[in-house]
Formats: C-alpha cells, sequence, structure tokens
C-alpha cells in the first residue's frame, strides 16, 4: 500500500473578498474532495484539507474557474494582503481595500500559473512554467525590473514570506503592527484620502531558547503621498530582497534587517538607493480598536451585513448548511475577515427577517451562541495539519476557553468581560500569540509558555511570563492572576494592562503562593 496523501490548497483573496460562485465552489469541494470542513485562516483565505492527489487537478480547476486565485498564497513571496473586511460604503474604507488590491497586484509573481500545494503539513509542490523558471534563472539583472519577467523578484524570490495589511485609522482588526509592511490611509477633514503612514518591521516568529528571534512591532518609517505608495512598497521589498539575510531563515524576515539597522539606516537606505524620495513625517493618529462586525450593520448604501463568528475558523456541520442556505438563495458575496471570521455582504432590509431565522435554527444568531472570550480568541492549526508543532492549538483551545470561563466564574469575572487568548503549538505564532493579553505557546509535550501583557487593541507586544506550564495545571496560574485582576484593577484596566502595570515578579509571587480563592 502506499502512502497516501492529504494536500491542504490555500487561496488567495485581497480583502478577503470572496465571490458568490467561489463560496459556493469551496463548499462543495469540501464536500467533494475535502474533509467535509472550510477553514478560514488569519490572512483572510480558505484552506482545504484533505484533498487527495489524484483530485488535485479537478480541485484546482475548479478553483481558478471560480476566480478564486491561489496563486501566491505560500511560499516565500508576499503573503495575502490583509485589509479591514467590512464592506462599508466610506471613502477610506473603499480606498485602504483598493490599495490592497493594488499592492497585491504588484507582488504577484508575473509568471503566471503559480501555486503551492502542502502536503502533511510540508510545502510539496510549487508549480509555475518551466519556461518562466529558466527565463528567471538566466536573468541576472538584480535591481532593473522594467524589461525583468518578475517585475519586484528580479531574480530571486524574497527570502522569506512577506506580510502586508492595509486599514484606516481606529480600525486594527488587521493586527497591522505585526506585518513587514502596514499601511494606513490617511484623510483630510472631509475624508479624503491623501496619503498613507508606513509602518514597517513587524513579525511574530521566534525560535524558543534563543534570545536573537523575536516577535517584533513593525515602527513608522514614514508618510508618502497617495501616489507615491506602490513605489514606496516596492521600495521596500527590494531592500528586503537586496539585503535580508538569505544563510539562514531564521533570520531571514525583514524585522531582523530593520532591528539590525536601525529604522534611520534602513529609511535612509530607501530614500537614498530606492525610493529617490524623501519620507514625509509620520501623521498623528487616533488610538486603535479592535473591531470584530459581529452582528447586523448599515453598509451606508441601503444595504445590511452580517458578520458571524467561526470557531477557529472552521465551517462545518450546521453551520455550513445555514450557510450555504442563505448565500446561494439570496446570492450574497463574502468577506473574509483576519480573525477567521465571515461577514455576509449585500443583503437587503427584506431578507434580514428570513436570514435571521435560518442562522438562529442553526444556533448561530444566539446571544450566547458564541462566548465572548471565543470571540477574540484565536489558536493556530499544529497537530494534526502541522509538522512544526510541539503541542495542540485548534484541537485544545475549545477547553482552555471553557476552562477560563470557569476560572472567571469562580473568581467573580462577569460574562461579558473578555481577554484576548490566543494559543500556537509552536513559537512560530501562526495566530500572532505575542500581541495576545494572555497567550499561550507550545514549548513542550502538553506544555505552554505563558505570555502576558498584549492590548485588547493589539498595540504591544506581550513578554515571557512562565515555561512549562503544563495543560493540566493552567489553572494554578489562571485562578491568581484572574482572582487579583478582579480586585486590584484600576477603573477600566484590561487584563493586559493590569499584568504590566503590577510588574511580572509581583504576580509570579502570587502565582507561587496561590492556595485558592
Ligand atoms: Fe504550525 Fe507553529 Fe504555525 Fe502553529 S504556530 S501552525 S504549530 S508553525
Amino acid at each position: 500500500g502506499g502512502r497516501s496523501y492529504s494536500f491542504m490548497l490555500r487561496t488567495k483573496n485581497p480583502c478577503g473578498k470572496v465571490s458568490n460562485q467561489l463560496y459556493l465552489t469551496m463548499d462543495d469541494l469540501a464536500d467533494q474532495f475535502g474533509i467535509g470542513t472550510l477553514r478560514l485562516t488569519t490572512r483572510q483565505t480558505f484552506q482545504l484539507h484533505g484533498v487527495l492527489k489524484k483530485d488535485l487537478k479537478t480541485v484546482m480547476s475548479s478553483i481558478i474557474r471560480s476566480m478564486g486565485s491561489t496563486l501566491g498564497a505560500c511560499g516565500d513571496l508576499n503573503r495575502n494582503v490583509l485589509a479591514p473586511a467590512a464592506p462599508l460604503l466610506r471613502k477610506d474604507y473603499l480606498f485602504a481595500q483598493k490599495t490592497a488590491e493594488n499592492i497585491a497586484a504588484l507582488l504577484t509573481p508575473q509568471s503566471g500559473f503559480y501555486y503551492d500545494v502542502w502536503v502533511d503539513g510540508e510545502q510539496f509542490l510549487t508549480a509555475e512554467p518551466p519556461e518562466v523558471t529558466k527565463v528567471r534563472n538566466d536573468n541576472s539583472n538584480g535591481k532593473t525590473f522594467t524589461d525583468s519577467p518578475e517585475p519586484i523578484y528580479g531574480t530571486q524570490f524574497l527570502p522569506r514570506k512577506f506580510k502586508i495589511a492595509v486599514t484606516v485609522p481606529t480600525d486594527n482588526s488587521v493586527d497591522i503592527l505585526t506585518n513587514d509592511i502596514g499601511v494606513v490611509v490617511v484623510t483630510d477633514d472631509n475624508g479624503e484620502p491623501q496619503g498613507f503612514n508606513i509602518y514597517v518591521g513587524g513579525g511574530m516568529g521566534r525560535t524558543h531558547r534563543l534570545e536573537s528571534t523575536f516577535a517584533r512591532l513593525a515602527e513608522p518609517l514614514g508618510y508618502v503621498p497617495k501616489e507615491d505608495i506602490l513605489k514606496a512598497i516596492k521600495s521596500i521589498v527590494e531592500v528586503q530582497r537586496d539585503h535580508g539575510r538569505r544563510d539562514d531563515r531564521k533570520y531571514s524576515r525583514m524585522k531582523y534587517l530593520i532591528s539590525d539597522w536601525g529604522i534611520e539606516k534602513f529609511r535612509r537606505e530607501l530614500e537614498d538607493n530606492y525610493y529617490q524620495k524623501k519620507f514625509e513625517p509620520f501623521r498623528k493618529l487616533p488610538e486603535w480598536e479592535f473591531k470584530s462586525y459581529l452582528g447586523w450593520h448599515e453598509q451606508g448604501d441601503g444595504s445590511l451585513f452580517c458578520g458571524l463568528h467561526v470557531d477557529n475558523g472552521r465551517i462545518g456541520g450546521k453551520m455550513k448548511k445555514a450557510l450555504r442556505e442563505v448565500i446561494s438563495k439570496y446570492n450574497l458575496s463574502i468577506r473574509l475577515t483576519p480573525n477567521q471570521n465571515i461577514i455576509l455582504c449585500d443583503i437587503r432590509n427584506a431578507w434580514k427577517r428570513p436570514i435571521t431565522t435560518t442562522l438562529a435554527q442553526a444556533g448561530l444568531l444566539h446571544p450566547r451562541y458564541v462566548d465572548p472570550l471565543n470571540q477574540t480568541a484565536m489558536a493556530c492549526p499544529a497537530f494534526p495539519l502541522c509538522p512544526l508543532a510541539i503541542t495542540e492549538a485548534e484541537r485544545g483551545i475549545p477547553d482552555i476557553l471553557k476552562r477560563v470561563r470557569a476560572v472567571f466564574e469562580k473568581v467573580g469575572l462577569k460574562y461579558n468581560e473578555s481577554v484576548v487568548i490566543r494559543v500556537t503549538g509552536c513559537p512560530n505564532g501562526c495566530a500572532r500569540p505575542y500581541m495576545a493579553e494572555l497567550g499561550l505557546v507550545g514549548d513542550g509535550p502538553n506544555s505552554y509558555q505563558i505570555w502576558l501583557g498584549g492590548t485588547p487593541n493589539q498595540t504591544s507586544i506581550a513578554k515571557t511570563f512562565m515555561n512549562k506550564v503544563k495543560v493540566q495545571d493552567l489553572e494554578k496560574v489562571f485562578e491568581p492572576l484572574f482572582y487579583h485582576w478582579k480586585r486590584k484593577r484600576q477603573a477600566k484596566e484590561s487584563f493586559g494592562d493590569f499584568t504590566i502595570r503590577m510588574g511580572f515578579e509581583k504576580l509570579q509571587v502570587l502565582v507561587d503562593k496561590w492556595e485558592g480563592p
């Protein structure tokens, strides 16, 4: 008997936009060729698991026919460009989404058909026509991109994956500071987009016990007028292409280049040799907020949209059936959010009632169908899909959240109070655990490193609090922390801010001498 292959395919959808036809195709493919579940990722894409090798061609061509490109969704090039998923008819939102699409187009390899297929968690196949590979290999004109078949990547792809997000002021639904490049639309007093603030050098991945690897927040680079944004992005990507480390994958993300050089040198190199202009001073921005878009909202064009929470991004069973029913009946288009949720768009007022009924029958609109803890929680796939996993994440998080809820009840925290919890199976940090107020990062079989100190709006990076906490012992840490938060917090102080104000040494003492509430 041979090996039974199991493929994972990722699609690319800038801004998480999914047409009605593509949604229905993915829904069918999951049943026919996958494991019957659609999975939404933290980069606004679909994953289809468990496609057999013999079915791959059929699956690929179905996706391509229904316009969902798989182009460049994985590998060492630009990942899906994030933008707020909300279908709001507002100049700044539309401009952010358009810009994300333009950036995606700019950074898409010109080689045409390009895709990656993952088998048992490892990248198995990256396909492109052989003649393009040849052209690329023959062409060594480095920085001059005008005549190259790969306008940006030149003779080689980027040293590592590259992540970009675009958003509008206040809307941090995209975890802006965790990206290699974060772009924020800046408008004038009438709401007309004028230009962009650019952040650079964010990234989550690290390696345990290697202090020289770290999660890092993106930092301000400067402001560019709107007509210069693509040139600025191209310049930044080129600096990383030319100077990013290629000798050791652990250090090849752009955050290490910026951390090595410092932002001043990085900016100077850009201005002198790539962008060939000065960056203007970063414009002042209001505070960031996490936006989930759950529930019903006005789009601003007379129609409504409805955001639905999807636990761990998995659409299966009753939910899958109910979604298919309303999406096909009303010909709805879809948006996927960076928090692995789904938004049903372009709903006429008259449809709100019947759609509500269908969704409610599947249990999707009951006010308590999702615990507030689950609404902001995320976990990476880990076991059994990811070869890097050290311990459980997605399969373990439902139980962990229930246990946190039980601790909340025990120490007297109310149902509507919440904490951002993120769990990953290894330090690579795919579910962005280092931005969480409580991050659990697998560091051994059934054990986690505990990170504290992120904020509800994802603007500061957490720090390691404890190592090797066994999964069965989590209450010994959660109980004292939440007990003291409940009693010692200042007005409206979030759990993350509380842990930073208290200091980890003091918290450690409280955990060590804890004997129950
Ligand atoms: Fe795999 Fe680690 Fe990423 Fe989780 S965080 S999906 S275990 S690489």
